[in-house]
């Protein structure tokens, strides 16, 4: 199983607009953040059960995908509804598109037509995530003619293990601020965006991860997102062999910030890939 971090930045990504400060005018390419999201390759490289499963619909979603070489998309899994996490799910249609091709069909000629011809791709959230992303993107699950070429999309409530791109998705929930939220893990790795605190019902479903990714805003306190010490710690209690810190803000600088994180614990960059 391969994960990639396809954006480790906070809802305003890296640089920020008009943002002036070093980070932001920084050359390091480790500081240029997209919006979080991360891809899971499930199966062996260039096996025919691998799976590419999608963690978030990040913004930036269509210049992630380019990036990264991404064309294929068998399932998408929503943490919560923020919109730098849904907000492009839009670009789902590309995708749409992209496998009806690869089976054979044929790209729309007409708005409604691909609808007819590709698969749909199967999404999970909570339940709460589902109702605000019917809401926020109303239009996709609308039979209105009038909205155009739009994303083939299933969209599925989830309170416990589900098989997902032929892996076991286990739903993880963790506090982001007053809200719950999930974080998912999937063999014997986990990630956790958008996270201010893990319940220890959620410790104990973590036990023996191997990998975790975890969202750490900044050194400053936050109401809705670890510090980089709060996570560090929120790492010891679940003790993976390594931990990967996301959803970065401009006030993380990755070559100064990298270097204090004590044995086993790094920051992410766009683009990170992690065997498991
Ligand atoms: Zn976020
Ligand atoms: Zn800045
Ligand atoms: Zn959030």
């Amino acid at each position: 199983m391969k994960l990639i971090i396809l954006g480790c930045g906070t809802s305003t990504g890296v640089p920020l607009i008009g943002c002036r400060c070093p980070v932001c005018a920084s050359k390091d390419p480790k500081n240029k953040r997209t919006r979080s999201s991360l891809l899971i390759q499930t199966g062996e490289g260039g096996n025919s059960l691998a799976a590419n499963i999608l963690i978030d619909t990040s913004t930036d979603l269509r210049f992630q995908a380019l990036a990264f070489n991404l064309n294929c998309v068998d399932a998408v899994l929503f943490t919560h509804p923020h919109a730098d996490h849904i907000h492009g799910i839009d670009d789902l249609r590309s995708f749409n598109l992209a496998q009806t091709s690869a089976v054979g069909g044929n790209p729309p000629v007409e708005g409604n037509l691909l609808v007819e011809v590709n698969p749909p791709i199967p999404c999970y959230a909570n339940q709460r995530t589902v109702e605000r992303i019917k809401v926020m993107a109303g239009y996709i699950f609308k039979d209105d003619a009038e909205d155009g070429w739009k994303p083939n999309l299933t969209l599925e409530a989830v309170d416990g293990p589900f098989m997902a791109g032929g892996a076991e998705v286990i739903p993880i929930e963790i506090n982001h601020g007053a809200s719950s939220i999930l974080g998912y893990r999937i063999g014997d790795a986990a990630y956790l965006t958008d996270c201010s605190a893990i319940p220890d019902a959620s410790l104990k479903l973590l036990k023996g991860v191997k990998i975790l990714i975890v969202g750490a805003l900044r050194h400053e306190p936050h109401p809705t997102h670890f510090t980089v010490a709060q996570a560090v710690e929120a790492s010891r209690a679940v003790a993976p062999q390594r931990t990967i810190l996301t959803h970065l803000s401009h006030s993380l600088d990755y070559a100064v910030d990298n270097a204090k994180l004590p044995k086993g614990v790094e920051l992410a960059y766009d683009g990170m890939t992690v065997e498991v």
